[in-house]
């Protein structure tokens, strides 16, 4: 699978359940963002390449899909196991290319085993209804089957769980399936087929492809795919939804987050701080659930600001693999310039940077760390307020009234995450039940739904119908009958 030289590993496509052997093709390179050091070549699949991936998987689908799903997931149990086994390492190898902290890249590591444990109750998952005597002498039952070939694409910033949202769901429902992850961060998934590899999956049932939109747009047009799920940016995800839908095929597309975090002055201000940190600058803001922008309601700005205001300027930022680290570096060199070109517009917009990430001093690539920031006094017109930044940078909106709160966050074209920090039960729960909003959290910073819920948000954040994982998955992954049977 990997061959390594001068510590640069060269990584390959999983086909038919074996490595290829990588040839001449265009290669990007994998920097591990904390130190700048190359660590790894990936290759970037062509039209042939997705080809033979996808006739590998069709072949594979038309026997897997009569594998009993009993059976099929006996895979999954061994690959748990795998996964446990594999834990720390797995978890080393996600922060080294994308830079989140060991804490929260052993945190992501487990999300992806529950998603695998959940999967392995297919059995009951995907069972029917069924209802006899639906007329004199006739029963009825619905049942569901694979649909064929799935692709799922991913992006950089859950390398461990984000693809599994999307595989374990899909083969033990009886489909084959094909990860192109994001070229960015190839180790950790390349790591986790491994180990499927190892847990007896039979060749062809997953396969691994790397690449770019070549990539992308040979799976989106190849006819022998089904089903396409898609994490990532919003203007992709609308672009993975019109091509694929428009070829006919199945859908879903997270995409990106505008997430508003609403304090109101009865919070519990030192918790909610330490929550507000989290999820503002927790993984460096790259996380589609990562709270942008802050609204404080009435009296609560002054308080809550000073308290956060110092918390924020003693974040420990440095490499994430060191121990006590409360953020690490951003994923790229230009994503990190991108950020900091955000922070730019922001003062030049007139935003007041309460703190100021680009004057953190930190050992590390120069080009790859941005401290966290803060603005206050950000207006609804201004560049930071309606981009997604996807980095550590918070910017406060003030508002006067719970109602003036739902307005703002109703009036963002995304409706991915939100929370509420209150000690009133009715504001929460008018807060939850009135915004226009995906995933909701109450006193909760990140409110990421587990395996076994759906998770996906609203508006420009999600373009499909059925949600990733939880019974949406199954629903996703499966095609329903009905049967209804008279006997003469
Ligand atoms: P991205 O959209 O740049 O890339 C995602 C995937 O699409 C990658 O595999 C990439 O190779 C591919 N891709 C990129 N450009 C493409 C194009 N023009 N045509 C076809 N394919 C293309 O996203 P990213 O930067 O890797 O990830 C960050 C984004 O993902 C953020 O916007 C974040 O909010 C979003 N995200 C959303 C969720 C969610 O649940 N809604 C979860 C995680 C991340």
């Amino acid at each position: 699978m990997l061959a390594t030289g001068q510590n640069v590993k060269q990584l390959s496509f999983y086909v038919d359940g074996k490595w290829e052997a990588p040839s001449g093709r265009p290669a990007g390179t994998v920097v591990n963002p904390a130190t700048g050091a190359s660590i790894a070549e990936v290759p970037y699949a062509d039209m042939a390449d997705i080809d033979r991936a996808v006739r590998s998987s069709h072949a594979a689908f038309l026997k897997w899909r009569d594998v009993p799903v009993v059976d099929r997931v006996q895979v999954l149990y061994r690959y748990k196991a795998l996964l446990e086994a594999h834990h720390a390492d797995l978890a080393a190898t996600l922060t080294s290319e994308n830079g989140k902290t060991a804490d929260d890249a052993r945190a992501e590591v487990r999300r992806a085993i529950q998603m695998v444990e959940v999967a392995c109750g297919m059995p009951s998952l995907m069972m029917g209804d069924s209802l006899n005597d639906i007329a004199a002498g006739i029963d009825c039952k619905s049942i569901r089957q694979p649909i064929g070939v799935c692709v799922g694409i991913t992006p950089f910033n859950f390398p461990a769980m984000v693809p599994m949202w999307m595989l374990p769901f899909a083969i033990a429902c009886g489909n084959t399936f094909i990860l192109k992850p994001s070229e960015k961060v190839p180790l950790t998934p390349t790591y986790a087929i491994r180990l499927l590899h190892e847990a007896g999956l039979p060749a062809g049932v997953v396969n691994l492809v790397h690449g770019d939109k070549v990539a992308v747009d040979a799976l989106l047009h190849h006819p022998l795919v089904k089903a396409v799920s898609f994490v990532g940016s919003t203007p992709v995800a609308k672009y993975i939804y019109t091509t694929a839908a428009a070829q006919g095929k199945r859908v879903q597309a997270l995409g990106g987050a505008k997430n508003h975090l609403i304090v109101m002055p009865d919070a519990d201000m030192p918790k909610t701080v330490e929550a507000i940190i989290g999820s503002a600058f927790g993984a460096a803001g790259e996380r589609c659930l990562a709270g942008s922008i802050l609204v404080p309601v009435g009296d609560a700005a002054g308080p809550l600001l000073d308290l956060l205001v110092a918390r924020t300027r003693n974040m420990a930022v440095g490499d994430g693999a060191h121990d006590g680290v409360e953020m690490g570096p951003l994923v790229t060199a230009d994503h990190c310039k991108r950020v900091a070109g955000y922070i730019e517009k922001g003062v030049a917009e007139g935003a007041v940077p309460l703190v100021d990430g680009r004057e953190r001093k930190v050992d590390g690539s120069k080009e790859h760390f941005l401290g966290p920031t803060i603005f206050d006094h950000v207006t609804p017109k201004m560049t930071i307020a309606r981009d997604e930044i996807f980095g550590p940078v918070l910017s406060v909106m003030r508002v006067n009234t719970l109602d003036d709160a739902i307005e703002l966050v109703n009036s963002s074209p995304f409706g991915n995450a939100t929370a509420i920090f209150t000690s009133s039960g009715k504001a929460a729960r008018e807060y939850s039940s009135r915004c226009e909003v995906g995933m909701v959290g109450v006193n909760i910073g990140v409110a990421a739904p587990m395996a076994f819920f759906p998770f996906a948000g609203w508006k420009n954040s999600f373009f499909g119908d059925l949600h990733a994982h939880g019974k949406d998955g199954v629903a996703f992954y499966t095609e329903q009958k009905v049967i209804m049977s008279r006997w003469f």
